[in-house]
């Protein structure tokens, strides 16, 4: 089983927490994986002398831009660090409530494709209501989730487009673009969140099953 380990740093409260524990669940039954989410921040008990203790330890290595925003970049370079000190072969995510940006703009979350890091903020989601809060947060994940298990990721394929990253054009299938909350908000409830998949990016998980679980 591919085991995805998911960390909040010390700006997730426990309510916010207890969404993403939900958010897990459905998620695992959409790709056949396992995910164990923290309680606390730290990595591991014993800790290692190269990376930081926490995931809490690790945003405050990465500065501010003058937005107040942290980049994705950035975090997940030093999660590839800690990852590879650590052994660990599944995947790491890490939730925050600090906001993010990729290039210039700012992001919900992103992930490296197949290598098993990804971030994800819930900075943009506190001020919606509780349901539709649960509905992007569980969006979000699947979605990274999905770039993790690389769907959508080959651009000889077919309904794949390339704008902000590699994804998928097909109609109801979670590995499409959200460029704004409210294409956020519109796919979340769309989708069924344990079977939203197409044809095609069921086959690109199948794949990557094949080599990786
Ligand atoms: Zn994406
Ligand atoms: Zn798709």
């Amino acid at each position: 089983m591919f085991g995805i380990e998911i960390f909040s740093d010390k700006s997730i409260r426990d309510d916010e927490r207890a969404m993403i524990i939900k958010a897990a669940q459905q998620t695992a039954v959409l790709y056949g994986c396992s995910f164990i989410v923290k309680s606390d921040d730290r990595w591991s008990e014993e800790g290692h002398p190269d990376i930081p203790d926490s995931c809490s330890e690790l945003m405050s290595e990465v500065p501010c831009d003058d937005k107040g925003r942290k980049n994705v970049s950035r975090i997940m370079d030093l999660m590839t660090e800690v990852r590879r000190a650590l052994g660990k072969q599944g995947a790491m995510i890490i939730f925050t409530a600090e906001d993010l940006f990729l290039k210039e703009n700012w992001c919900f979350g992103a992930a490296r494709v197949g290598k098993g890091v990804s971030v994800q903020s819930i900075c943009r989601f506190r001020d919606l209501p509780k349901a539709d809060m649960q509905a992007v947060i569980t969006r979000t994940l699947r979605h990274e989730v999905g770039h993790i298990h690389k769907c959508a990721a080959d651009p000889e394929r077919p309904n794949t487009e390339m704008k902000y990253g590699r994804h998928c054009t097909s109609e109801g299938c979670t590995m499409r673009q959200s460029p704004t909350l409210k294409d956020l908000l519109r796919h979340a409830k769309e989708e069924d969140p344990e079977n939203c998949l197409c044809e095609l990016c069921r086959a690109d998980l199948k794949n990557f099953k094949k080599d990786n679980y």
